[in-house]
């Protein structure tokens, strides 16, 4: 069962959360404020965390825009304050999964950690299994790519815009999210670097690149892949 680290400071809503996740079978780890929730992010690898804005030592902000900057991917749903749109937006823009806004139900909570852990399939498994999008079979772990003829040439971050895609199919990705998630923060491309590398991803894996069927230009907005 997944392990759910809570970086909470009230008191009964972190334990309230807990008995909950415990009820339904997941290890809980609590951290009461955002340096030690940083640092047991770091040190136990939770496969989810959720994490509130409004923390004591460091802000929930922070402790994601740390976990990412450090290259930490694991799901983060943020628990914002209702009225705090702002802190929903700039979780989202730091790399946070989801959040949900306070007061909620607990059925709902757990409906969107569902959600989140099944974009996330076990690390364990991901290892080894290769994946199809289109042309191309792919396997993230080893960073391998093959067609019909053979191996193909993938940059690293093609391999991990692949990624991003497969584990969002179906879903409208904007194209500072895949700066965000893909590029990370200690480079600055623009959303023109991602429509170059959507093109050339296009020539690799759609069947006739000028027709694309599974990388989706959503117009406006994003991309979207489709399997
Ligand atoms: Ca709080």
């Amino acid at each position: 069962m997944p392990r759910i680290l809570i970086i909470e400071d009230e008191p009964d809503m972190a334990s309230g959360l807990k008995d909950n996740f415990e009820f339904e079978g997941h290890e809980v780890i609590v951290a009461q404020d955002g340096e030690s929730g940083l640092a047991m992010a770091l040190s136990h690898a939770p496969d989810l965390i959720l994490l509130d804005i409004m923390l004591p030592k460091k802000s929930g902000l922070d402790v994601c825009r740390e976990l990412r900057m450090r290259k930490n991917k694991t799901p983060i749903i943020m628990l914002t304050a209702k009225g705090q749109e702002i802190d929903k937006v700039l979780g989202l823009e730091l790399g946070a999964d989801d959040y949900i806004t306070k007061p909620f139900s607990v059925r709902e909570l757990l409906a969107r950690v569902k959600a989140v852990l099944r974009r996330y399939p076990d690390k364990d498994e991901e290892t080894s299994e290769s994946v199809t999008m289109g042309h191309l079979t792919l396997n993230f772990h080893y960073y391998e790519a093959t067609d019909l003829n053979g191996p193909v040439d993938l940059t690293h971050r093609e391999f991990e815009l692949l990624k991003y895609f497969y584990e969002h199919a179906g879903k409208t990705i904007s194209r500072d999210e895949l700066l965000n998630h893909v590029w990370g923060y200690e480079s600055y491309p623009t959303s023109r670097t991602v429509d170059n590398h959507i093109l050339n991803l296009r020539k690799k894996l759609e069947p006739d690149p000028t027709h694309p069927r599974h990388l989706l230009t959503v117009h406006g907005v994003g991309y979207k892949y489709i399997t």
